[in-house]
């Protein structure tokens, strides 16, 4: 999918690219479902799939839709050095330990009484911590050790850590520690929709990791992913199949328009001269891990937000060299760069304006959460000009929000 179709402001369909002609095509729909993952690649360091650059969101935010909550944005403490794929808490829940440089297990200075069984971000500002003091390794990283663990236990219950371990790092974990670092892991914002999945745009409805029904709020716990792909995945797909039985199929005029002027923007993008999509999303991903990242505070979120609008107009002299006509990816890569430059500065700019730390957004500038000011989700408009921020009340029914203590 390149584009939404919007037609008097409904979403009627979408345009996609085949991708082994590289053709484009419009799509007429009554009701359109994204399902199209998180924007974990917008960083440097992810344990996402290398499609979850966000795209999808990107182009509910060109249809006009508001994105909520982007700046929650989760970091996983163990990822594997290199590769940064997941090395699972069940490593740590099996009983491994973490070490520094120095062979201290430094869980102790952070979370005395839960050590290594702390939560996410914890861990994962811990270890970030060791590594920015200079008690990491060198390359920015720490020891996951669970040698003391035994071979037969390692394989019967961690087997699946050996062996990527093995085959990506080219380490053992029966005889050495893993080097792992922290890592983008899960995307809590994204485009918002109700507990039927249906988005602010009429006819457009989201599930799953891309949607922000918001029962993650500013962090998600482990393994509730399932309540946006299965829970609310198959109310979204139910109500959509309600919805379209009321509804007509819209007419072929808006996509057709569509579908000229996304030929264009794609005839423009080719051309032997201008910058490579490469160089220009490198560095967007750099600045993200830099700035954007499990610590963030007011002079590194400006610098963020100034790289990248920099970069936003450098991305518009991107060009694709390959005339390819199947499989061009330089051209797949080069259309998804404008929606990560979109996304990362709604991600910065929704970072710099909430003054606190809440979840997984941890501000050194505001170390304490602030129910009485931020108690709020971000929504994000697209102007011309960047993000327009407005703010809206959080549903609070059941549970008072308490501060966390351990
Ligand atoms: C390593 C790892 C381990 C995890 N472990 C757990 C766990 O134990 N428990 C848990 O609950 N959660 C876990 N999660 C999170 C969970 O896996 C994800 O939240 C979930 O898979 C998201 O599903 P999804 O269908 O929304 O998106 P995805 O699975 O990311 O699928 C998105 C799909 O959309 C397609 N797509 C993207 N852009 C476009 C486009 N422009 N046009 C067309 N198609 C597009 C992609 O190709 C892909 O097929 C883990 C995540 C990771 C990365």
């Amino acid at each position: 999918m390149t584009r939404l179709v919007v037609d008097e402001d409904r979403c009627t369909g979408l345009i996609a690219m085949h991708t082994p002609g590289s053709t484009l095509e419009a799509f007429g729909a009554k009701a359109t479902v994204l399902a199209t993952g998180g924007y974990g690649r917008i960083y440097q360091r992810s344990t996402n799939a290398i499609i979850n650059r966000g795209y999808g969101i990107s182009l509910a935010y060109h249809a006009g839709v508001p994105l909520q909550d982007m700046e929650f944005v989760q970091f996983h403490p163990t990822t594997l050095l290199g590769s940064n794929i997941l090395m699972t808490e069940g490593a740590r829940g099996e009983g491994g330990y973490l070490y520094n440089r120095l062979h201290e297990r430094f869980m102790a200075s952070y979370a005395h009484d839960m050590m290594e069984l702390a939560p996410r971000d914890i861990v994962a500002r811990s270890i970030q911590t060791e590594i920015d003091e200079g008690r990491g390794f060198d390359g920015g990283y720490v020891h996951l050790d669970i040698t003391h663990l035994g071979e037969k236990m390692i394989n019967e219950r961690l087997g699946g850590i050996r062996q990527i371990s093995i085959d990506f790092a080219g380490i053992d974990p029966v005889k050495e520690p893993i080097p792992v670092q922290p890592g983008q892991h899960y995307s809590m914002g994204g485009v918002p929709c109700d507990s039927n999945g249906a988005t602010p745009l009429e006819g457009l409805f989201a599930a799953g990791e891309c949607a922000c029904v918001s029962v993650h709020g500013a962090n998600r716990l482990g393994g509730n992913s399932l309540l946006e792909t299965i829970v609310f995945g198959k109310r979204a797909g139910e109500h959509a199949a309600d919805y379209v039985k009321g509804t007509i199929m819209p007419a072929d005029g808006a996509h057709s328009d569509a579908l000229v002027r996304e030929k264009q923007a794609v005839y423009d993008l080719m051309g032997d001269e201008g910058e490579s999509f490469a160089v220009v999303r490198d560095e967007l991903r750099s600045v993200m891990q830099q700035e954007v990242g499990v610590f963030r505070h007011r002079a590194g979120l400006q610098r963020a937000v100034l790289t990248i609008r920099e970069l936003r107009g450098r991305g518009r002299n991107v060009r694709v060299k390959s005339s390819a006509t199947s499989f061009n990816f330089e051209l797949l890569n080069a259309i998804e760069l404008k929606g990560m430059l979109e996304l990362g500065q709604v991600i910065a700019e929704g970072a710099l304006a909430r003054e606190e730390s809440r979840g997984a957004h941890y501000r050194t500038d505001f170390l304490e959460r602030d129910d009485e000011h931020w108690l709020s989700h971000t929504l994000a408009f697209q102007t011309p000009d960047g993000p327009r921020f407005e703010f809206k009340d959080v549903n609070i029914s059941r549970f008072q929000p308490k501060r966390r203590e351990y």
